[in-house]
């Protein structure tokens, strides 16, 4: 069997979060229920509009740049790329072609190509009736586009690479990036070579979730490789992901740049980026927050493991809460015990609708996690107390206290639980005194129950084995 290598470049791309459209003043909410509620003679192509370019988007894709160490344009300017489709009824979508506003930069060590603006085009629905119909709230939405290097070689790296650009646009606060509503949007090419040159570049467009990506791009390397061993010849083509039946279909012959005509916009001036005192690095550094990389070196620190920086990192209410209490506190016990109890239990308490992460007090949960550490209450009550930081109204230490919670540790006060349980379980005490260890786990559960979970179990265990030895 021949070797062969796998060679993919993604492009991507993402609605900016901006408040108005890219060349109007329309609202940008391209998911409004109400169809049309949002348009302009301009976003609707009426003959005669004139497009004025909305600053806040380009400082976005500019900040991006700076995120990503790209080489921002000192000249720029807007495109039209030539074709029609109902839903772009200008028979031209306004883009960037020679000028982009970006090169270079690298994510996650894959190097990016270029990064440009565009506008997004309507959306067509066929489904409703027997006529297809045309929603334009979604028609000039700013889109930043992003071409990576032929430099990924398996699926995995592609699929990672799409989690760290999410992670990223979400970090900086530029766009929702959330796949399965469209507001960021994956394609991937294709090609595998059993020689030092590329082999015929196959497009895979429609995938809608990282695992997607992923299973698109395995599924694209064995159809190429199968149709390669038969001897036939692959086709350049865009080809489509079918998420039901996990595979790709033929969907047309790739359009090369030529046939879209692509000429300079003459409406939309041309951009001197150099000139514009908010896209000035000074200005787009102070719009750049801790970045992903940056705080994964922090968690490195606090002896956190990766796979749990990276529920946290990617989950913006449980980071923002963290970081929270990490300014409070640099201990790092304290903070590793915080982020397992934010990684797995506060998840699932905010799962099951019984705590909104937002109003938890970051100092309450330091606190709460201050007498977890010191054996002060036993890890079922901290997880029992976790909802209740909210509401609270004193301490964490007043309110245990209060409530009975505070952990029994002290032989005095669990001697004569120990004595109880003993007397009143005089089977199980001879199995254990034979050597049957599991019966320990029972005496202690019943332990546990007695003092209604405030023992310490490991002082129980202890006892237990001290008082039937003697
Ligand atoms: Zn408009």
């Amino acid at each position: 069997m021949k070797t062969y290598t796998t060679t993919i470049g993604l492009e991507v791309h993402a609605e900016l979060s901006t408040n108005s459209k890219m060349f109007c003043g329309c609202k940008n909410q391209p998911h409004e229920s109400e169809p049309n509620a949002h348009t302009c003679p301009v976003c609707m192509a009426h003959p005669g509009t004139l497009p004025v370019p909305n600053k806040e988007a380009i400082a976005m894709v500019m900040t991006f740049g700076q995120a990503v160490g790209a080489t921002r344009a000192d000249y720029s300017e807007f495109d039209r790329k030539n074709y029609f489709y109902p839903d772009i009824p200008k028979a031209y979508q306004v883009s960037q072609y020679q000028f982009p506003f970006l090169t270079g930069g690298e994510i996650n060590g894959v190097e990016l190509t270029r990064v440009h603006l565009e506008e997004d085009t309507a959306r067509s629905s066929h489904e409703l009736t027997d006529s297809s119909l045309v929603d334009f709230n979604r028609a000039g939405v700013p889109l930043m586009e992003l071409v990576t290097e032929p430099v990924i070689h398996d699926a995995a790296t592609a699929g990672n690479f799409g989690r760290e650009l999410q992670l990223l646009l979400q970090t900086l606060d530029i766009s929702g990036a959330n796949m399965e509503r469209g507001e960021m949007r994956i394609e991937a090419n294709i090609s595998i070579s059993d020689t030092d040159k590329l082999g015929t570049k196959v497009e895979v467009k429609n995938i809608n979730s990282f695992k997607a990506v992923e299973a698109a791009i395995e599924y694209e390397v064995a159809r190429q490789r199968k149709v390669l061993e038969a001897g036939d010849t692959l086709v350049q083509e865009t080809r489509g992901w079918d998420e039901n039946k996990n595979c790709t279909f033929s969907q047309r012959k790739k359009e090369s740049a030529m046939e879209y005509r692509y000429f300079p916009d003459p409406d939309i001036p041309k951009i001197k980026t150099t000139e514009v005192a908010d896209f000035s690095p000074e200005s787009l550094t102070n719009r750049i927050p801790v970045l992903p990389a940056e705080k994964r070196l922090k968690y490195k620190k606090y002896r956190i493991s990766d796979d749990i920086a990276d529920i946290i990192i990617s989950d913006r209410e449980l980071d923002t809460l963290f970081a929270k209490v990490a300014d409070l506190s640099e201990d790092s016990d304290l903070l590793s015990l915080t982020s397992n109890y934010l990684s797995v239990d506060m998840v699932r308490l905010r799962a099951e609708g019984v705590v909104d992460v937002a109003s938890v007090p970051a100092e309450l949960l330091l606190e709460l996690m201050q007498i977890t550490l010191k054996g002060d209450i036993g890890s079922r009550t901290t997880k029992d107390v976790l909802p209740k930081l909210p509401t609270l109204t004193g301490s964490v230490a007043e309110y245990v206290k209060e409530a009975g919670l505070v952990q029994l540790s002290d032989d005095s006060a669990l001697l004569p639980v120990v004595a109880d349980i003993i007397s009143q379980n005089p089977t199980q005490v001879e199995e254990l005194r034979s050597g049957k260890e599991s019966v320990l786990k029972y005496l202690v559960g019943q332990g546990m129950k007695l003092t209604k979970g405030t023992a310490n179990p490991q002082a129980l265990e202890k006892l237990f084995l001290a008082e039937i030895n003697k």
